[in-house]
């Protein structure tokens, strides 16, 4: 589903990507752990194309994201067909990121009703829906404001997949949650998870990594360091960085 080659992204003179390769394939659930600025969100905010990136080639579904070759120039894809593309892939953030005015059901029928154009009534019906699935119907017409952040966040959840993506990141979104709270979002990642969406998640749980994926990533200094199946990588890492790693982050 997914193909990354030789991706490579600076800020400036930094280079926080340094050709990274990898693909994901329908139906996996993937972790992506390292080390703090080892460029792990920074990844995944290039998979759609919320950081430009300076080489190398993302494809989603055989589509090449953001960039078109004309001649042998490299170019950015128009602004529009960067919205399209980037609408393939549903995000969750470490910050809810909802709209304050809107309540639980407004937030999920806003996407439905603006990109995808359905009639008010059918995005009702489906945002209930969606909500539900979190765990949230009857908690439909409260504002953000009065809903905890493990339910605010599961609202974000629901926004995103409500959108019917082909991939879906998840950039570390227990991070910003209480502890009591961190279990009810990872459980509804879990469903999603075993339902067979295909999922990219950076997390710094490296329990849930270890249940949840099909594969672990582990990012080091901007290049995958090792990768494979959480079982062997947990227990026999292959690499001294990730074995110092997982000492100090279980
Ligand atoms: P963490 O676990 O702390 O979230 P990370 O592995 O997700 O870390 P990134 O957030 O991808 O790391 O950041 C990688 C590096 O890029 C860091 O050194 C960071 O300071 C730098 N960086 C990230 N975003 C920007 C930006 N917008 N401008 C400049 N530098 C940035």
């Amino acid at each position: 589903l997914l193909e990354i080659q030789g991706l490579r992204k600076q800020f400036g003179p930094v280079e926080v990507l340094k050709g990274v390769d990898c693909t994901v394939g329908e139906g996996e659930v993937v972790s992506i752990i390292g080390s703090s600025g080892s460029g792990k969100t920074t990844l995944l905010r290039c998979i759609n194309m919320l950081e430009d990136f300076q080489a190398g080639s993302i494809r989603l579904d055989g589509e090449e994201i953001g960039y078109e070759l004309v001649g042998d120039k490299r170019r950015r894809k128009a602004e529009r067909e960067i919205a399209r593309q980037r609408a393939l892939t549903g995000m969750a953030f470490q910050q809810f990121n909802l709209f304050p005015h809107l309540t639980a059901l407004g937030n999920v029928m806003l996407g439905l009703i603006k990109v995808k154009k359905m009639g008010t009534d059918e995005a009702r019906a489906l945002a209930l829906g969606w909500l539900d699935r979190v765990g949230l119907s009857a908690r439909a017409e409260h504002y953000p404001g009065q809903l905890s952040g493990g339910q605010q966040q599961r609202v974000a959840i629901a926004r995103a997949i409500a959108m019917t993506p082909k991939l879906m990141l998840f950039d570390e979104v227990t991070s910003a949650l209480d502890p009591e709270l961190v279990g009810e979002v990872l459980q509804v990642i879990k469903g999603l998870a075993q339902d067979g969406m295909t999922m990219i998640l950076v997390t710094h749980e490296m329990r849930f990594a270890y249940e949840v994926s099909t594969r672990v990533i582990f990012m080091n200094q901007g290049v995958i360091g090792e990768q494979g199946d959480p079982r062997d990588m947990f227990r026999q890492p292959r690499t001294e960085r990730l074995a110092e790693f997982l000492k100090t982050s279980s």
